[in-house]
């Protein structure tokens, strides 16, 4: 154990050498000198300056009062031994300002060891206030960095200057699929897509040159090797030499926009919707990408103008655009026109444009912004529907039938043949109700009807009777279709020929029969008859006086059944006639001269009325007095009590006419449409087959019979035979 000196001995040792007193009171920090009791016995202006206490102040304060003791603890100063071996420490603490405030210290002790003996401490005590401030702030900002990136939604990462992941935030597990400690110490070129590589490269270099690039969008891949777009954000971080010390990245997946924004595109693309922008003062026009495609320019860096674009439109519609783009400017409204565009590739397309004119802080338009679309396609479908509508008017106008269109009951429209039909006009037509057409008769089953097309049912045409502006009724067939959700279309077709025809099918079907039945008749009294005439022969000429009249008169009769059996096989095949040119003027006489006599036992009188010079008529004879003969018996058999009967020969243009009037009970109106038919008789011992047969003859001739009859007054028949020859 080495004796010590007094502590007062020594430090005088120490302050009469003065050596050091120029580096203490100069010193930045503040320095001190602490006896072994701990009591300050020097202090420099630092010092003072950074306790606030004056240097007289210090030396009688007790300095663990102005030190926090923890650390002044630390001082040790009884422990002469720690001091010798530990030589000098340092270590921070709290002082306290003269002021009350806390400043922060970094302190360090060295031991005054004079003669090998330690007599005191040197403390040399440094401000840390500031650099503790800013070492919590950096504390705290880093943990709240952490939390930020820890808990992001986007990517975060620091990259060394080589490119390799210093840290990466976890959301990379979810969002890639990677663990973060799969790819710290990678290169960041793994994520990016192969293609995008010199891309990112070349954006890197651009920062590292100074530019300032806010953010590029790119491919980066996940583990399983499909790829996200992503938009970054890069930035790079620099010492104060300005060396790169690490580049931070801020990535966040937007595929789902880009996929939007991509079907945005194909959807402009497919609809063709180009977007332009005319500047009013240059004249110049800035396309999208589309507007330019719309044209059939590839090249979309063409630098357009007005002008340029004037010269795509159509000549045709030229005038008609220049005119309307012209009055949207003048007349500050919006622009809105459909025309024609000769494209680059010669062809013609329908262009629909729209825009509208942006003004600027005055009130002055200094752009028109707006849309052009190709609508050709949209052009060509309405055309062809123009065009089948065309269509569909033609043929419901040149139609046979009569159509129309019930609004509601009420006729909105009615083509030709329907007002033809129904003897109106259109003004009389238009608006009046589908029932004043119709006959009473159908009203309540149209009614159903009419319900069941409103429920779209499919219906069977059906004959109903139709009543004419005149009152006139005719049958006709209807159908009648949905029209619209209150309209109903309806077909009305005339059947009144087709009935016609359809009647007249069925006498001919009858006259056939009657045909085949006559001809076998005919055939069976033939053979008889044969028999009779030659017998009849042999008896006349071995006959003498009366008896041979009473033989000539059968072998007429007989020869007039031979003739009447040989017409009713006429009915059965048709046989080569013979026709001549006639007068028939006189066959008429010579019938009426041969039934005078039958006329007379009925008090029938029969008169003429011959038109003079009447034409040759080309007939035959015997058929055309069969006919006379049937009508005229028919006349007398109608007047049982007596009466007159007139017969009238005249021409009426190209025909020669003859009319049997008689004044007998005639023929009431619901049997008029069965007279002709075969085996129609109201005579007990009628035949019914006269008027089949005239009719049958006449028609031969090309002619035709009309009757005419008044019940109670008399019947007019009238024949019309054409002058000229028949045709057969
Ligand atoms: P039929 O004389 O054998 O009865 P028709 O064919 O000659 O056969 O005539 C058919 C029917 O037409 C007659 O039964 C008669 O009812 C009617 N008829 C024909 N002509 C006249 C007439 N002039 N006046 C009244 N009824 C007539
Ligand atoms: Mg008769």
């Amino acid at each position: 154990m080495i004796g010590l000196p007094t502590v007062e001995a020594n430090w005088a040792l120490i302050s009469e050498s003065g050596i050091y007193q120029s580096f203490f009171d100069h010193h930045p920090d503040a320095v001190y000198v602490l006896d072994l009791h701990g009591d300050c016995r020097d202090a420099n202006p630092a010092c003072i300056q950074l306790l606030g206490y004056s240097r007289q102040e210090l030396l009688r304060t007790p300095f663990k009062r102005i030190v926090v003791p923890e650390g002044l603890d630390r001082c040790a100063c009884d422990d002469v031994g720690q001091w010798v071996q530990a030589k000098s420490i340092t270590f921070e603490t709290t002082a306290f300002h003269k002021h009350g405030h806390r400043v922060e210290i970094r302190v360090t002790h060295t031991p005054i060891v004079v003669g090998g003996n330690v007599i005191g401490v040197f403390g040399i005590a440094k401000d840390v206030t500031q650099q503790k401030r800013v070492e919590q702030e950096l504390i705290d900002t880093e943990r709240l960095y952490k939390l930020i990136s820890e808990n992001s939604e986007d990517i975060i990462s620091y990259c060394h200057p080589d490119g390799t992941f210093g840290y990466i935030s976890p959301s990379v597990e979810t969002l890639l699929d990677y663990k973060q400690d799969e790819l710290i110490g990678k290169a960041n070129t793994c994520l990016y897509h192969p293609d995008d590589i010199p891309y990112v490269a070349a954006i890197g270099e651009r920062i590292r040159s100074g530019e300032d690039v806010p953010r590029f969008t790119c491919r980066v891949r996940r583990k399983n090797g499909s790829y996200r777009w992503y938009e970054t954000t890069l930035k790079f971080i620099r010492d104060e030499q300005e060396n790169l010390v690490q580049m931070v990245g801020i990535g966040r997946d937007i595929s789902e926009q880009m996929a939007l924004s991509i079907s945005l595109e194909h959807a402009v693309t497919m609809a063709k919707l180009g977007h332009w922008e005319w500047d009013l003062k240059t004249g110049n026009v800035s396309y999208s990408r589309q507007s330019y495609r719309n044209l059939g320019i590839d090249n979309a860096n063409e630098v357009f103008t007005v002008e340029r674009f004037a010269s795509f439109v159509h000549p045709e519609d030229l005038e008609s655009w220049r005119e309307e783009i012209g009055k949207a400017v003048d007349a500050r409204r919006t622009f809105d026109h459909t025309f024609r565009i000769s494209r680059t590739d010669g062809a013609v397309r329908f262009l629909h444009s729209c825009g509208e004119l942006v003004y600027d802080d005055d009130g002055v338009p200094v752009r028109m912004a707006g849309i052009a679309q190709d609508i050709t396609e949209h052009k060509l479908l309405e055309l062809q529907l123009q065009q089948s509508e065309e269509r569909y008017r033609t043929l419901v106008e040149n139609s046979l039938d009569a159509i129309g269109v019930f609004e509601d009951r009420k006729c909105v429209f009615m083509n030709s043949i329907g007002l033809q039909m129904f003897g109106a006009t259109s003004e009389e037509i238009i608006g009046s109700d589908y029932f004043d057409f119709l006959h009473p008769s159908h009203y309540e089953e149209s009614e159903r009807r009419l319900q069941a097309i409103m429920w779209n049912e499919r219906l069977r045409p059906i004959e109903y009777k139709w009543v004419r502006k005149n009152g006139e009724v005719f049958h006709a067939e209807v159908l009648g279709s949905r029209f619209s959700d209150t309209a109903i279309q309806v077909c009305i077709r005339d059947i009144t020929e087709r009935k016609q025809a359809y009647e007249l099918l069925l006498r001919s079907e009858k006259l056939s029969a009657v045909g085949q039945l006559a001809a076998g008749i005919a055939h069976e009294i033939r053979n008889p008859l044969t028999a009779l005439k030659g017998f009849t022969q042999m008896l006349r000429e071995k006959s003498r006086g009366t008896k041979r009249r009473y033989f000539d008169i059968m072998s007429g009769e007989l020869d007039r059944i031979e003739m009447i059996l040989n017409e009713m096989l006429v009915l059965a095949k048709p046989q080569d006639r013979n026709f001549e040119l006639k007068h028939v003027d006189l066959i008429l006489l010579e019938v009426i001269t041969f039934l005078s006599p039958q006329a007379m036992m009925k008090n029938v009188t029969i008169q003429t009325d011959f038109q003079r010079d009447l034409p040759m008529l080309s007939c035959e004879e015997g058929q055309l007095k069969q006919v006379f003969v049937n009508i005229i018996k028919n006349g007398i058999e109608a007047m049982p009590s007596g009466g007159n009967m007139l017969v009238r020969l005249k021409t009426q243009g190209d025909k020669v006419v003859v009319e049997f009037v008689d004044e007998g009970v005639g023929i009431p109106e619901d049997r008029m449409p069965k007279l002709g038919e075969p085996f129609f008789t109201t005579k007990e011992k009628g035949t019914g087959l006269g008027l089949m047969i005239s009719h049958k003859i006449i028609s031969a001739h090309n002619g035709t019979i009309g009757v005419q009859s008044r019940l109670g007054e008399g019947t007019t028949v009238s024949l019309s035979l054409p002058v000229g020859l028949p045709n057969r």
